[in-house]
This record gives structure tokens, sequence and C-alpha cells, in this order.
């Protein structure tokens, strides 16, 4: 890829000079000859929490995957801070301040509690000490269980530990993809305590969610993605009341025009 990494780009119309902390151009993004995000723009500022909203195949994923550096656009930019960062490896991203914690929560279910969190920190130059305690206290049940073997940790217990593992990264943006996913309602309501936490420590969130109304409860904005496109950007108390959001995101039935 051409002209990659690091290069001011000047904002285009209507877009505030002041840098978001990541910003989506315009991006393109296929697997193979299927075109998964066809052109989405969007921004998050600096502290803020953002949610993606959309039906199963709507790109919401893909987005964050080429956020993070997971997939390379095949058009578009990726900014961080007004600073292009497509085509830098997702690995490498975490030196940048990004952290993604993926669908599915991938830790490493051979190793330790402990070893996971470890390796969320190797990429990092200088490892704080101080990151761990802090992981520890924003989820206890880690530090009681530092010496388990992830892979025997209940579904809840191992989504907290992939949030803690991308933690130990230091991010300054945490990247979430359906966090919610799979996990009993009293769970989730305890994760997305710990996340609204995690935001006012300082972490600002983009957030996958099939759980509208959870994730824009704790949103400032959001959008909504159909077949790679956005199709709708507000406020999340503007798309939390919006009956069309109503009806297709938080299962209610939609009044005749
Ligand atoms: P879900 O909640 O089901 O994960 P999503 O909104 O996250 O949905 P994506 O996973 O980003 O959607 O998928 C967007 C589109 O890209 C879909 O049409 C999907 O089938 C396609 N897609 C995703 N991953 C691949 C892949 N590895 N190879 C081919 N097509 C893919």
């Amino acid at each position: 890829m051409s002209g990659v990494g690091l290069e001011k780009e000047p904002a285009p119309e209507g877009v505030a000079a002041a840098p978001a902390l990541l910003e989506l151009r315009d991006l393109r993004v296929c697997y193979g000859a299927i075109e998964a995000l066809k052109g989405i723009s969007l921004t998050v500022g600096e502290g803020e929490v953002v949610a993606l909203l959309g039906a199963n195949g709507a790109g919401k994923s893909t987005t964050l995957k080429a956020a993070s550096g997971m997939l390379a656009p095949r058009s578009g930019h990726v900014l961080l801070r007004g600073e292009r960062v497509d085509g830098i490896k997702s690995h490498e991203l975490v030196r940048f301040g990004i952290g993604h914690v993926p669908e599915g929560r991938r830790v490493f279910p051979r190793m330790s509690v402990l070893e996971n969190l470890r390796m969320g920190a190797y990429r990092l130059r200088r490892p704080d000490p101080d990151d761990l305690e802090r992981v520890f206290t924003l989820f206890p049940v880690l530090a009681k269980r530092r010496k388990q073997i992830s892979g025997t940790l209940s579904g809840g217990e191992q989504q907290m530990l992939a949030i803690g593992r991308a933690l130990m990264g230091k991010p300054e943006l945490l990247l979430l993809d359906e966090p919610s996913m799979g996990l009993a309602p009293l769970i989730v309501q305890q994760i997305f305590e710990i996340l609204k936490e995690i935001n006012a420590q300082g972490t600002t969130l983009l957030l996958v969610e099939q759980n509208a109304a959870q994730a824009l409860q704790l949103a400032d904005r959001g959008y909504v993605l159909e077949t790679g496109a956005v199709v709708m950007s507000d406020e999340a108390s503007a798309l939390l009341s919006d009956p069309r959001v109503r009806a297709a995101y938080l299962g209610e039935v939609a009044e005749a025009e």
C-alpha cells in the first residue's frame, strides 16, 4: 500500500480542524469480491463512548478490524489524532494506543489468567506494573483467579480477562466487539458498569453491540450501519428514542405512519 503511515491529512470541508482521536474516512474494505465496507466515515472524539449498531453482517466487526489494523482497507484512511495509521499492523498499533477486544473473547485457554494479562503488555517498551493492579481493581475476580487456567473460567470471566488483557497494552482507545455476547443479563450489567468506569478513567471506547439498548445507555453517540454503510448517526439519547432504531434494534413494533 502506498503512502502509509503518519502523514498529516488535511481535514475535509465540514470536519472540525481539531483531530478526533480516531477518524475513519471513506473506508472501503473487501473480502475478495465481497465489499464489506462501502465507504464508511466516522469519528470518535477523545474521551467519548461511541456505539456501532447494525444487524448481522452490516460490517461492524469489519469496521473495528480495519481500525485496529487487522484488515487493510482497499481505499480510505484510518487516522489517529489526525495521523494516518492505515497499513500499520495491529500488533504495532498497540504502541500507538489502540486496543482491540475481538468478538468471542479470544483468551489463550491453556495459559493462566496472569499469563494472559502479561501477554497484553508484551508489545509495550516499558510495561507498567501498576497496570496489573489497575486491572485487578477493575476485575477483582481476575485477581482471585490469577493462577487459574483461563479455559476453565466462565464466559463472563473470560470476557473480563479479554478486556483486562487489552487494558494491559495501555490503550487510549479501546475497540470492543460484542462484549455482551452469550452472557447472562447480570454479567452483562456488571461488564457495562466496568466499561463505564474504564471510560471515566480516561479511555475512549468504540463499542460494537447487538445489545443496542445497553450500548446506547453507555454511549455518548452512535452510528447505525446497514450493508457496509452508515445510515444514521446521532447522540445516543436521540438514537434511543428514534422510532426506526427502536423498531429495528430494540425489538419494538414500529407504529404505523
Ligand atoms: P456480525 O454481528 O454477524 O459479526 P457484523 O456487522 O460485524 O455482523 P461483519 O462481520 O463485519 O458484520 O461482516 C460484514 C460482511 O462481510 C458480511 O457480509 C460478512 O458475510 C462478510 N464477511 C465477514 N468476514 C468475512 C470473511 N472472512 N470472508 C468473507 N466475507 C466476510
